[in-house]
C-alpha cells in the first residue's frame, strides 16, 4: 500500500529545511492481537504536532510517546474499518472516529498508574517496546493516517454514524479544545484565546458550549512583527491573510470580539476592556492593576505567553495548549500575582470521569456544533509536498485544516452510494466506556453574538 514515510533520525533535519517525508510502497499493516483492527482512512488531518515531528522540534513529544523511525505520520483520522477479528463492536465497513490514546493495557502491559486512573493520555509506559510488536508501537508496520491503512485497537475507536467526514477529521483537535477548556477551574467571566488555526476555532466554540455566558476575545496576532517566510515561498497560491472574514468567523463561532495588533496595542485594548489602570510601563509589556480571568495560548510562543501572563488579572489561570518550548520569559508575575499555569496537550478523561472522546462524538453529532467550516483544503498523498506546505503556511494560505482524503476507497465509495451522511439519532451502537455528557452542556450556546 501506499504511505507517507518519515524517514531515518539521522535524515530529519533539526530546526527547519525540507521535511522528509516521500511517497513509498509498505506492506499493508496486520493485527498483532484480537481486538485490533485496520482502518483505512477517509480523511486525515495534518496536525502541528505532525508537522512539529517532520521538523524534529524540539516539541514534538518531550515525554513521548516514544516515536519509532521510520514511521507514518497523521493522528487525525476518520476512517472505514477494514479488517476486523476478535472484536466486540466493530465490524468490516464500519465508519468510525480514532482515539489516538494507546494505553497500557492494549499495548500488553499491566496498567501503569495513570492509565489505572483512566488517564491513558499520560501513561508511564509510552515509551516502553510493547511485546506485542512494533506493529503495537506506531512504527511502520502499524502504518499510520497518512497512508492507505493504519493499525487500531478497538478501544481506540468510536462509530462515526451521523457525523461526517469533514466533520469527523477534526475529533483529535476539538478533543485538545474541550481538554484544554476543561484545564481552567472557572472563576471570573473574561477569557482571551491567542491563536487562530483550528484549535483556537475549536476552543472558542468549546468554551462557548461549556461556558455559555463567558466573555471570550481571541487574539490572532501575538508573535510579533518577525513571521516565517520561508515556508510561505512555496505555495503556489497564496492569498492575502482575509482578516475581516477570520475574524467574522471567529464570532460566529462564539467570540465577542478578535484583536489584531502589537503586544503594546492588544495590552491597551485589554486595558480599555477591563477599565484596568497602567501602573507602570513594564518590561517588556505595560503592568495592569487588573485583567481577564483566564488566558488560553494556543502559540505557546514566548510572544504569547509573555502577553498572556501580562493580560492575567491577580490569580488568574494562563492555559498553555500551544507546543512550547525552551522560552526566555520574565516569571515575576506569576509570583507576585499568584497566577496559575495549566498544561494541555492531549485528552482522554476529563475530572468529571467522562471520555473526552464521548463529547467529540456527541458534539459533532450535534448539527449545531459549529464545524462544518474548517476543513479547507483537501489533497491526495501524491500532492503532499503543497499539502505541507499549505498546513504549515495556515492563515497566510487561506487555510484551517489541511487534510489527506482518500479518494479511491472502495468501501468509501460504496457507503457514499448507499447512504448519504446525515446527521442521526443516537441508536445505541455505542461501545463501552462512551458515557454521555448531555447534562453538562448547556444548548443555549446561540444566545451569545
Ligand atoms: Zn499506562
Amino acid at each position: 500500500m501506499r504511505a507517507l514515510v518519515l524517514g531515518a533520525a539521522s535524515s530529519v533535519r533539526r530546526g527547519g529545511g525540507p521535511p522528509r517525508v516521500s511517497l513509498q510502497e509498505i506492506p499493508r499493516p496486520r493485527p498483532p492481537a484480537p481486538g485490533w483492527v485496520v482502518v483505512r482512512p477517509s480523511l486525515t488531518g495534518i496536525a502541528s504536532a505532525d508537522l512539529a515531528l517532520l521538523r524534529a522540534d524540539e516539541a514534538a513529544a518531550p515525554v513521548g510517546p516514544r516515536q519509532p523511525l521510520p514511521m507514518v505520520p497523521g493522528s487525525e483520522v476518520v476512517g472505514v474499518v477494514e479488517m476486523a477479528r476478535g472484536t466486540r463492536w466493530a465490524s468490516e465497513g464500519q465508519r468510525v472516529l480514532v482515539e489516538p490514546n494507546a494505553g497500557c493495557v492494549i499495548r500488553g502491559f499491566s496498567p501503569c498508574s495513570r492509565c489505572a486512573a483512566g488517564e491513558t493520555e499520560l501513561c508511564e509506559n509510552r515509551d516502553r517496546l510493547s511485546s506485542l510488536g512494533t506493529a503495537a508501537d506506531g512504527g511502520l508496520a502499524s502504518g499510520g493516517g497518512w497512508s492507505e491503512a493504519m493499525l487500531v485497537h478497538e478501544e481506540m475507536l468510536l462509530p462515526a454514524d451521523g457525523i461526517s467526514d469533514q466533520r469527523g477529521v477534526l475529533g483529535v483537535a476539538l478533543a485538545t479544545a474541550i481538554h484544554a477548556v476543561l484545564r481552567w477551574n472557572r472563576r471570573g467571566d473574561r477569557v482571551a484565546v491567542i491563536g487562530s488555526g483550528t484549535t483556537t476555532r475549536l476552543l472558542v466554540a468549546a468554551l462557548r458550549r461549556l461556558h455559555p455566558d463567558v466573555d471570550i476575545t481571541v487574539i490572532v496576532d501575538a508573535r510579533g512583527p518577525q513571521r516565517s517566510g520561508r515556508r510561505r515561498r512555496k505555495l503556489p497560491n497564496r492569498l492575502a491573510v482575509d482578516e475581516r472574514g477570520v475574524a467574522g468567523a471567529l464570532v460566529e463561532l462564539g467570540a465577542a470580539r478578535v484583536w489584531r495588533g502589537s503586544p503594546e496595542q492588544i495590552v491597551d485594548h485589554a486595558a480599555e476592556l477591563v477599565s484596568a489602570r497602567r501602573l507602570r510601563q513594564g518590561m517588556p509589556l505595560p503592568v495592569l492593576d487588573r485583567g481577564l480571568d483566564a488566558v488560553f495560548d494556543c502559540r505557546g510562543t514566548a510572544a504569547s505567553v509573555t502577553l498572556g501572563l501580562a493580560l492575567l488579572r491577580s490569580a488568574g489561570t494562563l492555559v498553555v495548549s500551544g507546543r512550547a518550548a525552551r522560552l526566555e520569559l520574565d516569571w515575576s508575575a506569576l509570583w507576585a500575582r499568584e497566577l496559575t499555569i495549566a498544561g494541555s496537550g492531549g485528552f482522554g478523561r476529563e475530572p468529571a470521569g467522562w471520555r473526552t472522546f464521548a463529547a467529540v462524538r456527541e458534539w459533532l453529532t450535534d448539527a449545531t456544533f459549529p464545524a462544518d467550516s474548517l476543513v479547507t483544503h483537501r489533497y491526495p498523498l501524491d500532492a503532499f509536498e503543497t499539502a505541507l506546505a499549505t498546513a504549515a503556511a495556515g492563515e497566510a494560505a487561506g487555510a484551517i485544516k489541511v487534510v489527506f482524503e482518500d479518494p479511491s476507497s472502495p468501501l468509501r465509495r460504496r457507503r457514499l452510494a448507499e447512504e448519504p451522511e446525515e446527521p442521526a439519532g443516537d441508536d445505541g451502537d455505542t461501545p463501552l466506556l462512551l458515557a454521555s455528557t448531555a447534562a453538562r452542556v448547556r444548548r443555549d450556546d446561540e444566545a451569545q453574538s
